[in-house]
């Protein structure tokens, strides 16, 4: 079957057509300006695809109710023009397929499930450190929602002891994102986080933040593995300083056999940046196989 993928971003939308065995036969990026602009291109590139379906992983948040009058919108982002963006609706609308849609962390999570790191697993977390930061929850073999999506990007933290600025988000004065995404190191430090590679204060402060937060998902959702991803998690030396707060700070409590091997358990990501393209393939399958009542994949 002829899928379409989206992978709609803050910045480019990455679109790509493929199939449900992860084949990619052509891909495009289209910058992300503003909505009308943006969709037209989108639907203008789709439409000669003969696609059956299309797969949406997209920025947030979104409305993942499906019983929800704005199921399918982006909701409150602060991106101009782009709240209450209606995009399961205009794609439907425009393409006439079966449009299948979740957030852009929860696309890669099942992109790394279905073709990479979390094959033949059946609770996964993915988590991006970039722009924002945020978490793919895989749980029990399906993509978790609840009342919204996950939005463990702003999990509380204790500050770094050595820590002199302010977190960033206009939320928490402590979370996670406004003290460790790729601008929070820019505006710490004073230099892109590309620049810093050789700074390693930054890498442990980067670390700590990092490592609080996923002994907190380890405690609550007890996943089989955690993939890191997004453009700080380039900074290769960051996983063995994660690995070693993540096992200082456990403290040893929890007896499992996973967490004796830090090194395959909390993983950087497997499908060269393909994860989110992959999963959101996915998407668009399990939409159409939903539809024309088959199993939900
Ligand atoms: P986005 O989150 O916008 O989709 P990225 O995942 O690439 O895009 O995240 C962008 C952030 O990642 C920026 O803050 C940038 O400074 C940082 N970043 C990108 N590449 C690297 C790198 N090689 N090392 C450290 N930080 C990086
Ligand atoms: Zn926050």
């Amino acid at each position: 079957m002829r899928i379409g993928a989206l992978e709609a971003g803050g910045t480019k939308m990455v679109c790509a057509v493929g199939d449900e065995t992860g084949m990619i036969f052509e891909r495009t990026r289209i910058p992300t300006t503003m909505p009308e602009e943006t969709l037209n291109a989108l639907v203008e590139w789709f439409q000669d695809k003969e696609i059956e379906a299309l797969g949406i992983g997209c920025f947030g948040p979104v409305d993942l109710r499906r019983s929800s009058k704005t199921y399918g919108c982006i909701t409150t982002t602060p991106k101009p023009g782009w709240a209450w963006c209606d995009m399961v609706g205009t794609f439907r609308r425009a393409l006439g397929v079966s449009v299948g849609f979740d957030t852009d962390v929860n696309a890669s999570v099942l992109g790394e499930v279905r073709f990479g790191q979390g094959r033949g697993l059946s609770t996964v977390l993915y988590l991006t450190v970039g722009t924002g930061i945020g978490l793919g929850v895989y749980l029990n073999g399906a993509l978790h929602h609840g009342i919204v999506h996950p939005e463990a990007g702003h999990v509380l933290l204790s500050l770094h002891p050595e820590e002199h600025w302010t977190c960033r988000c206009p939320y928490h004065p402590n979370c996670l994102e406004g003290l460790a995404c790729g601008p929070a190191i820019e505006e710490r430090w004073g230099a892109r986080a590309e620049a810093l590679a050789q700074r390693r204060k930054v890498w442990e402060m980067e670390a700590y933040y990092i490592a609080q937060a996923l002994v907190d998902y380890i405690c609550i959702l007890a996943p089989e593995k955690i993939i890191l991803g997004g453009g700080v998690m380039r900074q290769r030396q960051l996983f063995p300083l994660i690995r070693s707060e993540v096992r200082r700070m456990m403290g040893g409590y929890l007896a499992a056999e996973e967490l004796n091997d830090l090194d395959t358990y909390i993983v950087p990501e497997s499908l060269n940046g393909d994860q989110g393209i992959l999963g959101s393939l996915c998407l668009g399958a399990a939409e159409w196989a939903r539809e024309h009542g088959g199993r939900e994949a």
